[in-house]
């Protein structure tokens, strides 16, 4: 059984209705999740004029294979695009891969570890309630030293 983390985000006006329905759709596609993070708000990069995002993190036990993975999250987000109210609408679900056991993997379509965990608090805040101790396995730190030295300035905020 592989251990797959992934991270949830949504802006749409319910977010944390999509953040649910998100968790459920993992279930019935990838693995049982093992353990949820809470929740947290944070402000949209870069355009104020968004809603505000819910992000979350989540520990999976799967059986599938990283490709697997990417296929199943990328089927959930165009299942769940397909509710998109209007066209250029804010973002429905955003699912990445955080980690996969410890496999360092570069591809053309796919990096695990994902590249900007280090850079993102919005990001590491969630992993720290689910895999603290986790070690990075290019970055040789755990996800509390990661966070102790994030410079991102984005304010995280418990729900
Ligand atoms: P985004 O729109 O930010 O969700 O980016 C999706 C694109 O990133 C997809 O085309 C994926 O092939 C690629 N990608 C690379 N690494 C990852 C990862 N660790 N998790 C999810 N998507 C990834």
């Amino acid at each position: 059984m592989n251990s797959l983390v992934l991270h949830l985000g949504s802006n749409l006006e319910n977010p944390l209705k999509q953040i649910l329905l998100a968790h459920w759709l993992i279930e019935e596609e990838i693995g049982k999740i093992q353990d949820y993070s809470l929740y947290y708000k944070t402000k949209a990069w870069g355009n104020e004029d968004q809603n505000d995002f819910i992000n979350s993190a989540v520990r999976i036990n799967t059986k599938l294979d990283p490709q697997e993975v990417l296929k199943k999250i990328q089927k959930i987000e165009l299942e769940m695009g397909r509710m998109r109210l209007t066209k250029w609408g804010p973002r429905i679900i955003d699912l990445d891969i955080i980690f996969f056991n410890s496999l360092i993997l570069n591809s053309s379509n796919l990096n695990i570890p994902h590249k900007l965990i280090q850079d993102r608090k919005f990001v590491l805040i969630p992993l720290m309630d689910i895999v603290p101790e986790f070690v990075h396995p290019i970055l040789n730190k755990t996800t509390k030293e990661l966070l102790a030295s994030c410079k991102d300035t984005l304010e995280v905020i418990k729900l």
